[in-house]
Formats: structure tokens, sequence, C-alpha cells
């Protein structure tokens, strides 16, 4: 006997489920628009030119060495990354209010940012997190392995493929004071719908009235738009309108370093006199919970991005980098749309083009995805959403056609 006899089996990860049957299907027309991971026009896996050189640099540094990083990572990567998020002369950093940890790409520091608030943040009413309705699948598991009650709020609207405004900011308003809202930066996962800059600022309102706590998860600072300020506008808002704060940054997409796990958390401090005291205390706890679980981050990845943003040249060469791959899918999001307008296919396509970053939430339902996959060998998402990054010229006009044949 074990002592795991009664133990069950859980269900295999959607995602990577659907990855597998893409991989085992020999039809030559096959389409993944599965997996969030940029492919370029020919739907292979793209290294970016400037991590290239990034690269050359590491490996021609003679004191390139294997040694562990501090607990808290790469000091030259978490530097730039607060930066990178927050603005270059960010008051927070100046006033050393901002505490930042390397972590396992964006996972790992939702991950750190969860434990971190299960442990330290007062909760008198058990009050809950909150997340977007849908969110990324992961955010669900991650705060309910710390022990987090969550809840959700209203974020999709099925009539439109837009945003629930009026359920979002309802749900926002009676949630109970001291609750924790998960926000997607930009580029939300999977619905690929952003509140616009006046919305955001009123969410920003209703939170601050209701003392609710804003942690940002941001995968897509710089992919979504190509432009990095504009993508990091969200977080820098809330910023500046005094709040308190976490951030989970993860640098899978931007830099195209899934495998490698760059990654990082940041505790920013509202503004006051105690606030630097306040993040080297928050530090303090972080380094524990980061030296229990990992010790210390992974080096590789790091180096790779703090190369790049630490250096003018090659920062200027990462943006075109940015701009080749969302230009790309906005191309994609174009040509998709025209398509679908040229064949009259029923309903309307505008959110298409309107979404923003590797995801569209295309509207399609539950039988229209399984369909399109038996009988066209496209895979997406049983919810209907769909990689941007696997649309390209060649497939664009198949991936359309078959739209249009399971919507009739
Ligand atoms: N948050 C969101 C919303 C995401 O879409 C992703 C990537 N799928 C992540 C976090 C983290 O991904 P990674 O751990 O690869 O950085």
């Amino acid at each position: 006997a074990s002592a795991f006899d009664t133990i069950a089996m859980a269900p295999t990860d959607p995602l990577f489920g659907l990855m597998a049957a893409y991989r085992a299907d020999t039809f030559d027309k096959k389409v993944d628009l599965g997996i969030g991971a940029y492919r370029d026009d020919n739907a292979k896996p793209w290294v970016l030119p400037v991590v290239k050189k990034a690269e050359e640099i590491i490996r021609n540094d003679p004191a390139k060495n294997h040694e562990y990083l501090p607990i808290a990572g790469l000091a030259s990567l978490t530097s730039a990354a607060a930066k990178l998020v927050f603005g270059n002369d960010s008051p927070a950093i100046n006033e050393k209010r901002v505490v930042s940890y390397q972590t396992i790409s964006g996972t790992g520091a939702v991950h750190l940012g969860a434990l971190f608030l299960s442990k330290f943040y007062p909760r008198p009413a058990n009050q809950s997190v909150y997340l977007s309705k849908p969110t990324w699948a992961n955010h669900h598991q991650i705060f309910q392995n710390v022990g987090l009650p969550i809840a959700e709020y209203p974020y999709f609207a099925k009539d439109t493929c837009g945003l629930d405004w009026e359920g979002l900011t309802a749900s926002l308003q009676t949630a109970e004071p001291g609750s924790i809202i998960l926000l997607h930066a930009c580029a939300h996962n999977p619905t690929g719908v952003d509140p616009t800059q006046d919305q955001w600022k009123a969410i920003a309102e209703i939170m601050k009235a209701r003392n609710l706590f804003p942690f940002f998860d941001t995968a897509y600072q710089g992919f979504a738009s190509g432009d990095l300020a504009k993508d990091a506008w969200a977080i820098q808002y809330f910023i500046e309108q005094g709040f308190e704060l976490c951030v989970a940054q993860s640098f899978a997409k931007n830099f195209g370093l899934y495998g490698q796990r760059a990654g990082c958390f940041h505790f920013v401090a509202a503004p006051g006199s105690h606030a630097e005291d306040l993040a080297k205390r928050v530090g303090s706890q972080l380094a524990i919970l980061t030296r229990s679980e990992i010790s210390n981050p992974p080096i590789y990845g790091a180096k790779i991005a703090s190369t790049v943003l630490n250096d003018e040249q090659l920062f200027e060469e990462w943006k075109q980098d940015l701009c080749t791959m969302s230009g790309r899918i906005i191309a994609m999001r174009e040509a998709l749309r025209d398509k679908l307008v040229e064949l009259g296919t029923p309903g309307n396509w505008d959110h298409i083009t309107s979404q923003i970053g590797m995801f569209s939430f295309t509207g399609l339902s539950e039988p229209q995805v399984l369909k399109i996959r038996e009988e066209f060998h496209i895979y997406m998402t049983k919810n209907g959403r769909i990689s941007m990054a696997g649309l390209n010229t060649h497939n664009v006009e198949y991936v359309a056609t078959a739209i249009d044949k399971v919507v009739r």
C-alpha cells in the first residue's frame, strides 16, 4: 500500500494538452493558434536579433562564470526592470519606495506576490483576491495554492466582444474594502481587451475611494502596442495617484525569453516619510520567501535582459524588435478581419482589430472550436481564444475561410 493510494488523477493542463494534440496531427495545413508564444511569418520561433547580440557579448565576457546570483537576483536587471515599468524618472524609484526581486519569469513573480500577500497583507474580513472573469487560468491556481480566497469581477462583454464596463465597475464598487484586485497592465489575457486611459482613471478613482489594493500583472510591455511607455501607462498612473501596489513583470514575451524564466516582482510603497524603511522591511521578507523556494533565481536570461536594458544602443535595437513583433501581429489582425468581411462571414469582426496583444477572443463557441479542430485542423482553446502569433501570410486565408464555414 502507498500513503497516496487515494490520490486522484488531476486533469492535464488544457493548453499543454492542446499543444500535444497539435504536434500529433499529421495534416499538412494544420494551424496552431493555441500557445501564447510569438512565431514569425513562417510559423517558426523567433530569437530577437538583439538577444543574439546580447548572447554574443555574454559569451565573450572573460569574467563570465556560473556562480549563484544574490537572493534578490541580478541587481543590474532588477534596477533596469523597475525603470522600464515605472519610468526613467519615477518618483517612486527616486524616493527608494520600490523593492524589486528577480523571479522565475512572470509566473514566479505572481506567485511571490501572492505568497507575500497571503502572509503579510491584513485581511480582517477575510477579503478576497479579485480576478477578472475570464483571466489567465494560472492566476486561479497560484492564488488558490497560497490559500487566498478568490472572487471574480466581470470583464468581458459577450455581445460586443469588448469590456463589460458596467459589470466591472459595479463589482469594484461593492468589493469589501481592503480586497486585492488583480489587474492586467496591458494586452489582457485571454481577451485582448484593455480599458481605455479614461477607464483606467475611473478604475483608480473607485479603487482609491474603496481602499482596494492593486496587484498588476504585466506580461506584454512593448509587445502589445510596440510602445513601452504606452503599455506601462496604467501602472504609472496608479503610482502617480499614490497607491501602494505590487507588480509582477515577465520578460518571456517582450524578449522572447520564454524558457529562460526571466522576470521581476516589485513592491511599491505609497509616498510618505516611512516609505523607504517600509520598502526595506518588505524586501527583507521577500528574501526569506525567495530563499525558501528557489534560493537564487536563474542567471542566463537575466543577463540577456540586463545587457539589453543597460545599453543605449541595444535598447534602441530592442525597441525595433518589439515593433517587428507587435507590427506583425497587428497586420495579422487586419488581414483576418478583412478576409472575414470580404467573405461576408455572419457577425461583426471589428473586435479582432480593436483587441490588442497576443490574443483575440474570437467569440467562437465551444462546439465551433471543436468543429474547426476536427474539420480544418486548426487548434485553439475551447473558449475561442486564438493566439494571433500563430497566424501568418501563408495561413490567414485558410483560417478565415474555416471560421467562415463553422459560423455559417
Ligand atoms: N501573466 C499573464 C497574464 C500571462 O499571460 C503570462 C504568460 N502566459 C504570464 C503572466 C507569465 O508567463 P511567464 O511565467 O512565462 O512569464
